[in-house]
């Protein structure tokens, strides 16, 4: 079935995966010509940090993605603290969010001084609304929203709209895993006050490190924030906040001009074409796919940034074994509830109700590869391997 040896990794031991969830290889064997002109071009310029090239990046992010105003920042984590505290959050506020993400959400809620407040999600992953109305009427006082996108899944912006104008909620959209993600040809994080999102190397738009950007509307907004990544200063030795240091290479921002964005609407339609191979393909009752739901939502196109399914409980690591043993790679986004956490044990936080949702899908869910250099051949070997999974 496969053609092709498992490749040696490092130490030189035969590799234990040969279809990976991301593969770094391929990718720098397309880009890494545009990588290496542009940190030249940034070694030559003689300005490392937060220059030009940023600027010019910022420029092109926010017409991209259809915003007035971008600022980067050193990471998806800084961009949602640094966008909760420009948009006013003070220590002790509460910040609804969901339980089911990278723990970087509720790291930065936590770290910006706020009191997270989880809610179930439904049978996609993504926030539940409903359970979220409940939960904002039951607790009342409320003022903060970080929901998530999660696995570029968009929350429909009507519904995220009405709640957020019902209850007068100050919203930071996480859309790390939602960059290029549309309904009705719209992008998600225009709903709230603003966009946050990540340019970690496994995101859709990945750069060679760590970044980050903030994506609003809100011209005042965008300056607190551009004053906030930079130790709070206002002009040069102003200091007219307490702020941070994070701010975006120029390395970054010129790799992710000239490598990454121009690239990013072929491999989101890349990434499509692989979910709808799979999906027109399903072979089998034993492992489901989250987004089987999503065709009931007319307009809804996802950046399908993970192709998660799920098995159920009992099944999941032989699931995960069976996928190895056909040289495939999975992953789990996530296995664990954010409050169930070790590091938020010592840490205050609400829960409403039992996010028995949510947990059954940490419990069940199994990530298969999507990434955008994966050929068909090797799609259908992943759809094979789900078929003789019994
Ligand atoms: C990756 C990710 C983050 C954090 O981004 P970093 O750049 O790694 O700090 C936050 N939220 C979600 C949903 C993510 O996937």
């Amino acid at each position: 079935m496969l053609s092709r040896p498992f490749p040696r990794c490092h130490n030189n031991c035969l590799a234990e995966t040969y279809i990976l969830l991301n593969d770094f290889r391929r990718q720098w064997a397309d880009t890494g010509e545009d990588t290496l002109r542009a940190v030249e071009e940034v070694g030559r310029s003689g300005w490392y940090v937060l220059g030009e090239r940023v600027r010019r990046f910022e420029d092109a992010l926010r017409s991209y993605w259809g915003f007035s105003e971008a600022a980067g920042v050193a990471s998806g984590l800084d961009a949602i603290e640094i966008g909760l505290r420009a948009a006013g959050l003070q220590s002790g506020d509460r910040v609804l969010t969901t339980p089911l993400s990278a723990f970087a959400t509720t790291l930065a809620i936590v770290r910006a001084g706020g009191i997270p407040v989880f809610c179930d999600t439904d049978a996609t992953g993504r926030i539940d609304l409903n359970e979220a109305r409940a939960a904002l009427q039951a607790m009342p006082g409320i003022r903060f929203f970080v929901p998530v996108h999660l696995y570029g899944f968009p929350i429909p912006a009507g519904d995220l709209g009405s709640l957020i104008r019902e209850f007068s909620l100050v919203c930071i959209e996480d859309c790390a895993q939602s960059i290029g993600a549309t309904e009705n040809g719209r992008p998600t994080g225009q709903a709230g006050l603003a966009a946050a999102t990540s340019f970690y190397p496994t995101k859709n738009l990945g750069a060679l490190g760590d970044g980050g950007a903030l994506l609003t509307n809100d011209s005042a907004f965008a300056e607190s924030v551009r004053c906030l990544r930079d130790y709070g200063q206002s002009a040069k030795y102003v200091h007219s906040q307490l702020g941070w240091n994070s701010r975006l290479d120029e390395v970054q921002a010129a790799i992710l001009s000239a490598a990454a964005l121009p690239r990013l609407a072929r491999w989101t339609g890349r990434r499509r074409e692989i979910a709808r191979r799979c999906l027109a393909q399903w072979p089998s009752a034993a492992a489901v796919p989250l987004g089987n739901a999503l065709p009931s939502e007319p307009g809804c196109e996802p950046c399908w940034h993970l192709f998660p399914v799920r098995t159920n409980t009992e099944r999941k690591r032989d699931f995960m074994h069976h996928l190895r043993a056909h040289g495939i790679q999975s992953g789990e986004h996530y296995p664990a509830l954010i409050p169930d956490q070790p590091a938020m044990q010592g840490s205050s936080f609400a829960c409403f109700g039992p996010l028995e949702a949510a947990r059954s899908i940490a419990g069940a869910e199994v990530s298969i590869p999507i990434h955008p250099y994966l050929t068909d051949e090797e799609v259908d070997a992943v759809v094979h391997a789900i078929r003789i999974f019994v």
